[in-house]
C-alpha cells in the first residue's frame, strides 16, 4: 500500500471505485475516463510500480483476473473485441504507478484500428 497512490486508495476502500471484480490478490474496476463503454483496470492488490517488479504470484493473481473478465466485458456491453494492453512505464505512457491493465471494448463500428498507447 503507497499512500500517494489513487490505486492504492481504491483496493483500500479510501476512495470510491466501481468495482467489478475480485481476487484475493487483484481488483479489476471501471476506468474513471472510459476509451468506451465498459473499459476496465485490473491491478494487483499490492502496490507495484513496473510489470517486471510483480512476483509471480501477483503476475498470475492479476492474468487469471483479465483473462477472466474478457468474455465478461466484451458479454457486458455486447462488444465484438477488446484491447487488452499495459502502459508499462513513464516513457510508453503510465501516467498511474501501479501496474494496471486496460481492458478496452471494442466493436465492428470502430473500423478495427489498433490502439498503440492504451490511453492518456
Ligand atoms: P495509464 O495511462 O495506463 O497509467 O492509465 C491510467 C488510467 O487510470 C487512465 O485510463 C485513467 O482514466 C485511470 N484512472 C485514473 N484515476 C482513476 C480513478 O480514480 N478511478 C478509475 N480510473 C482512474
Amino acid at each position: 500500500m503507497s499512500d500517494d497512490c489513487i490505486f492504492c486508495s481504491i483496493i483500500s476502500g479510501d476512495i470510491p471505485g466501481r468495482v467489478v471484480a475480485e481476487t484475493d490478490d487483484a481488483l479489476a474496476f471501471l476506468d474513471a475516463n472510459p476509451l468506451a463503454p465498459g473499459h476496465a483496470l485490473v491491478v494487483p492488490k499490492a502496490h507495484t510500480e513496473r510489470l517486471a517488479d510483480l512476483g509471480a504470484d501477483e503476475s498470475r493473481a492479476v492474468f487469471d483476473l483479465v483473462h477472466d473478465l474478457v468474455p465478461d466485458v466484451e458479454a457486458a456491453v455486447d462488444a465484438d473485441g477488446l484491447n487488452v494492453g499495459i502502459n508499462d512505464g513513464e516513457a510508453a505512457g503510465q501516467e498511474v504507478p501501479h501496474v494496471h491493465v486496460h481492458l478496452v471494448p471494442r466493436f465492428e463500428s470502430d473500423g478495427g484500428s489498433p490502439i498503440h498507447a492504451v490511453a492518456g
